[in-house]
């Protein structure tokens, strides 16, 4: 039987789970990769995520044309073309999560400073979490959205191989094999950053260095995903489905 109704139930249940956790708020998006096409991917509708329900969920190909009807009343996200230039750009991601992570935002801003791990759980954003400015090459009349495939592949590059983006006066991306990972990072990252910016008043900061990072990429098991998982679902009251296929690759059954 297809893992489709609970992969799409999973992918409503992670936007009440990044409102939830104050990563988005009536704006910010979360979609998948399509598991039965990878030329596909699913998101909701232009809805706040904490209000976001199964029949909102919208397919698109991956210049974010609209597959299939559009639920009624509503209409796509104006930047799904973020989600699709990533899958596009890169074929490990599962997922990926846009928003507008207030401890986040003003790293993007401020210039010369960094933003990068200092604590374990945050690692996979990397030592030094890059910073795309859409001026660079849009210039300095946009209203800052990322509004079409243009401008979603420029935020892709600059992404590379890293697992998030930070986006200068907007927000952020995160990325991840599973949908499971790239919440969690998603989650961790907005704690990481007020973390630094309490770190970042007290004195001179420690960040991870690029062996702890590494080091904690390969140690991240599925169990500490799926750790993470139960108690977000049970946070928000939704329905918790144990070991589907959405816990990345180098799970196994015994991790749980
Ligand atoms: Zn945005």
């Amino acid at each position: 039987m297809s893992n489709l109704p609970k992969i799409m139930d999973d992918l409503v249940t992670a936007n009440h789970i990044l409102a939830h956790h104050n990563v988005v708020d009536s704006f910010g998006h979360v979609s998948i990769r399509h598991p039965e096409n990878p030329e596909l991917f699913m998101m909701s509708r232009a809805r706040a995520p904490a209000c976001v329900d199964i029949a909102d969920l919208m397919t698109f190909k991956l210049d974010g044309t609209v597959v299939g009807p559009t639920p009624s009343p509503g209409k796509p996200y104006s930047e799904r073309f973020i989600h699709g230039a990533i899958f596009e750009a890169r074929p490990d991601v599962m997922c990926v999560v846009h928003n507008h992570s207030p401890n986040v935002v003003p790293f993007t801003v401020v210039k010369k400073s960094r933003f990068g791990a200092i604590m374990h759980m945050a690692a996979p954003i990397g030592c030094c979490v890059p910073n795309w400015d859409i001026a660079n090459k849009f210039g300095s009349c946009t209203n800052l959205l990322v509004t079409n495939m243009d401008m979603g592949r420029d935020l892709a590059l600059t992404l590379g191989n890293n697992a998030a983006a930070l986006m200068r006066g907007h927000g952020a991306v995160v990325v991840g094999k599973s949908l499971r990972e790239a919440v969690f990072l998603s989650i961790f990252m907005e704690i990481n950053a007020a973390m630094l910016i309490k770190a970042q008043s007290l004195g001179e900061v420690t960040f991870l260095s690029e062996g702890e990072v590494e080091a904690n990429a390969k140690g991240r098991a599925g169990f500490t995903l799926e750790r993470g998982w139960e108690n977000f679902c049970r946070e928000v009251g939704r329905p918790y489905y144990p070991q589907s296929m959405e816990m990345g690759p180098g799970f196994s059954k015994t991790d749980v």
